[in-house]
């Protein structure tokens, strides 16, 4: 017989694959999937965050199928439609003041940091964008083009300065005093601060690694762009709208973006994405940015559902609670299990730093790539991320429960004992080519 997966291979073009196991799915359930096989794995990854309220919420179902029984078209570009008014409207009500201009939707997190970072250059009149190096704002050439992580093949754009991303695991505490002291000669120097349109940061560096930066360098930034007039984008598109413990993930340090861009888990599984900024410069040309579906009124009665859930069921609070939960579970094993060299993360944005060794903190890349494949066995789903791809990545759905967290801690127990212990065939996770 022929599994899904081999099918797959068959049919369907490589191009898209960020494989870590042959994970085939034929449905799910809340942090549930059900495997082509038959298995109920625990979904750690979410969908890399998208499928914020697990999977099949009845909410999102429900929204949905109201929208899709009185269609309002597919698409805002021509016409105004309720779905998405009324949620621009509610994504203006919960941004800070600088934002709260003016919406524009989108299908992901890179055609809205491609737009911000062309309408930012354009609103301007500056040429240059500033970035962290290991950023993941997007795969189409623009959003990769502003982007710093090594998987990416696409050229990097000529007006773009990467700036080091304060890594307090690799480099000590004086992480952030470096990245500022950087910034500062490039501003002294190559970068004139008032060639630069827009400084793009994430409050976490997810795909970068899990990086969380020390408190206040944020701060430091924010204070660089208020001084030279550039514009602070904070890309929330993975670890916003409450997967922090905080409904934006920038508020932890204080700041005040001017533009912020939402994606993945606002619309719960269905592709839509929204950037918030002023309105002079959201509103600087029209038939500046569009796609024919954007503002399409079924994405966007999703998104609705989506964020009436995180109220209604109090997710951000969850999402502390139970992230702090998870959060101390693994830093116990992490004193069992001397391939953890770090747990970091703030709520549900988790990253397992795994070394060969504690003290020279050599990134055990290899043994990342055997821990998720041994989880999937064990049937946990889990994937990694980071430039030297060994950081463990759990952004579980928000409405995760403390038995799965617990759950998940003991498969993931299972599957760290079996890769130390050499019970997991290399040549397996080897087969993926994982990023
Ligand atoms: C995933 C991601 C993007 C790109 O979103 P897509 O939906 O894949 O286009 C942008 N920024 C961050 C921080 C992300 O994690």
């Amino acid at each position: 017989m022929t599994t899904l997966y081999e099918r797959e291979a068959q049919s369907i073009s490589r191009l898209a694959h960020l494989r870590f196991y042959p994970l085939a799915v034929r449905g799910g359930a809340g942090t549930n999937l059900i495997t082509d096989d038959g298995r109920e794995l625990l979904d750690f990854a979410a969908s890399w965050g998208a499928a914020s309220l697990g999977h099949s919420d009845p909410r999102i179902r429900a929204a949905v199928d109201r929208a899709l029984s009185n269609q309002a078209g597919a698409s805002y570009l021509s016409s105004a439609n309720a779905a998405t008014v009324e949620l621009a409207e509610k994504l203006l009500s919960l941004v800070p003041n600088r934002a709260a201009g003016r919406i524009w939707f989108g299908h992901s997190g890179s055609d809205a940091n491609e737009t911000v970072a062309r309408i930012a250059v354009a609103a301007t009149g500056r040429p240059r964008i500033i970035s962290f190096s290991g950023a993941y704002h997007g795969g189409t050439t623009g959003s990769a083009a502003i982007s710093g992580h090594p998987s990416q093949v696409t050229p990097r754009a000529p007006s773009l300065t990467l700036v080091p991303y304060p890594n307090t695991f690799a480099v000590g505490k004086e992480a952030a005093q470096a990245s500022l002291a950087e910034l500062d000669r490039l501003f002294a120097g190559p970068v004139p601060p008032q060639d630069v349109a827009a400084f793009f940061i994430e409050p976490i560096q997810s795909d970068g690694g899990m990086l969380v930066p020390p408190p206040g360098f944020f701060k430091e930034i924010e204070q660089r762009c208020r001084k030279h007039g550039i514009l602070l984008v904070s890309d929330e598109v993975k670890v916003g709208l409450g997967r922090t413990g905080r409904l934006h993930a920038f508020s932890h340090h204080g700041i005040e973006p001017d533009i912020v861009v939402f994606g993945k888990g606002l619309g719960g599984g269905l592709p839509i994405s929204a950037i918030a900024g002023p309105v002079s410069v959201m509103n600087f040309a029209p038939a500046f940015s569009f796609q024919t579906l954007h503002g399409n009124p079924v994405c966007a009665a999703a998104a609705l559902a989506v964020l009436e859930a995180i109220r209604i069921d109090r997710l951000v609070e969850n999402a502390a609670m139970t992230g702090a939960h998870l959060f101390s579970r693994l830093e116990s094993l992490k004193q069992r299990h001397s391939l953890i060299g770090d747990v970091r993360g703030q709520g549900l944005a988790i990253g397992l730093e795994l070394v060969t060794d504690r003290v020279t903190k050599k990134p055990a890349k290899r043994e990342a790539a055997m821990a998720v494949y041994r989880a999937f066995q064990t049937g946990l789903v889990l994937f990694y991320v980071g430039v030297n791809s060994n950081v463990l990545e759990l952004t579980p759905p928000l409405t995760l429960t403390r038995e799965e967290a617990d759950r998940g801690v003991e498969l993931l127990d299972v599957a760290l004992t079996d890769v130390e212990q050499g019970r997991v065939d290399p040549s397996l996770a080897g087969a993926f080519a994982g990023w």
